[in-house]
């Protein structure tokens, strides 16, 4: 608090992580004698910046930019790029420390870090987007790089924007390299990429579920967002045989009984993503239920895939999700279930997959993008699902190792054994390297 006062996300993410990390640096003399837990709360780098552009009005409109360069022990720095009136330091100072673990868990060799604005994309045009693209671009050129850092989307940074600013940065730089990952198809992109969280999350709940003899074929499933990680989220629940009841955005959600088909979500995939629609339209369109102002939690079902934002699920909603019969929960957003909430999930024993585990999906398949630039060849869309297949198995099993009770090995508390299993592999190339 006195080092980093007012960062109350920021202060979240590492307590979480200290909380079941402790203990296991206290059993391991050499993570305890180099500091090892301290030197990782403390970034690198972080680059803060003004970015300056002009809307189609002609005013001068200035945002803040950001990169947070956590951590580089294990690969260049990598971790996704937020463009959200709520950004501010705190926020990718918590989503970059995540950043390192999740990163970590993937088995690939990615750093971690977070960045980017307090630009509200919403309600702008094409235009001003590209032109603040190009804008912010022109000052975080100077610090990325295919084997520095390597920014990809998050919230508010989608296919379109990826666009700019990977054309704004190649023509920077002079290079075509995999500076940046989410990249289209047709310029160095990767298939399976979009879908990688959505999909890499549904991937690690069917996991845990098997771990205690169960499948995910005809679960009632509520998933919240209605953005990249919710659409395929629910996309690849449709196809597995699960029920999906809702969707939702900043302003409400949508409740389906009868369940979205595929259909409806490719209707829900051109509201987003082309016509840049509310959710609300979904209820016209199909004569659902439309519940303004609230998350969906109330809406009784089997599991739980929290997709849009953190701290979207209070101790109240986790209550009432128990209360409801939750069997498990994904985070497909980062830290989406509030510290006090968590701990009803586990004192009631539900499968909860903490999000550096179940959404590292993204980045595990923005890394295979890194290799295919690197290789300049393009993998196929089934090798790189059954790709996605294997990494989420064994982070899977990795929490197994770390997180299970000496007891029973079917009970395992995913969050300890993320966290473990994370933290692990960053310390051990941070002691060998010495004190830098
Ligand atoms: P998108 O911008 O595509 O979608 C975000 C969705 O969440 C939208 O439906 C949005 O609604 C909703 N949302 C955003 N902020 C809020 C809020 N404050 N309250 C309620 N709803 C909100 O983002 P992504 O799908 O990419 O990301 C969603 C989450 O997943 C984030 O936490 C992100 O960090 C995490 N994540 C994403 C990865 C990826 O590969 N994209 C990888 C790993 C994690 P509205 O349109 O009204 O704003």
């Amino acid at each position: 608090e006195k080092r980093n006062p007012g960062e109350s996300e920021f202060h979240q993410a590492v307590e979480e992580v200290a909380r079941d990390v402790m203990p296991f640096v206290a059993d391991h003399e050499a993570y305890q004698q180099e500091g090892i837990l301290e030197r990782m709360t403390e970034p690198d780098r972080i680059v803060i910046f003004r970015v300056c552009w002009v809307d189609d009005k002609g005013h001068v409109r200035a945002n803040r930019g950001y990169r947070v360069q956590f951590n580089q022990a294990i690969g260049p720095y990598k971790g996704g790029l937020r463009f959200h009136p709520s950004v501010n330091l705190s926020i990718l100072k918590f989503l970059g420390f995540e950043q390192i673990f999740k990163n970590s868990l993937t088995s690939l060799p990615v750093g971690g870090a977070k960045g980017g604005a307090n630009f509200n994309p919403k309600g702008k045009s094409d235009r001003e987007v590209m032109r603040f693209c190009q804008a912010f671009m022109m000052e975080l050129h100077r610090h990325i790089g295919p084997d520095v850092d390597v920014p990809a989307g998050d919230i508010g940074v989608g296919s379109r924007e990826i666009g700019y600013l990977y054309g704004q940065y190649k023509r920077l730089a002079n290079t075509h390299t995999g500076a940046i990952t989410g990249k289209s198809i047709d310029f160095g992109g990767s298939h399976v990429r979009k879908e990688a969280t959505g999909y890499g999350c549904v991937f690690f709940v069917e996991n845990m579920l098997n771990h205690v003899s169960d499948g995910l074929e005809g679960k009632t499933c509520v998933v919240s967002g209605s953005g990249n990680v919710a659409i395929y989220t629910a996309e690849k629940l449709i196809s597995k045989g699960a029920k999906v009841v809702t969707l939702s955005d900043s302003d409400g959600f949508i409740y389906d009984e009868n369940g979205i088909d595929d259909e409806k979500l490719a209707w829900v995939i051109k509201l987003k993503m082309e016509r840049r629609g509310r959710i609300r339209e979904f209820a016209e369109e199909f004569g659902v239920e439309y519940i303004a102002g609230k998350g969906p939690w109330a809406v009784p079902c089997d599991l739980a895939f929290p997709s849009a934002t953190q701290n979207e699920i209070s101790e109240e909603d986790a209550k009432t999700l128990v209360k409801n019969g939750l069997q498990g929960l994904g985070e497909g957003a980062n830290m989406p279930v509030e510290r006090s909430a968590v701990k009803v999930f586990q004192n009631a024993e539900v499968l909860y997959a903490p999000g550096k585990a179940a959404n590292a999906g993204g980045v595990a398949v923005s890394a295979m993008e890194m290799t295919q630039n690197s290789m300049r060849l393009s993998w196929s869309r089934d090798e790189l699902e059954s790709k996605l297949q294997g990494v989420m198995k064994n982070i899977h099993d990795n929490c197994v190792t770390y997180g299970s009770s000496e007891q029973n090995s079917k009970k395992v508390n995913y969050v300890k054994g993320a966290n473990i299993a994370g933290f692990k592999r960053v310390a051990d190339a941070m002691v060998a390297y010495g004190v830098t």
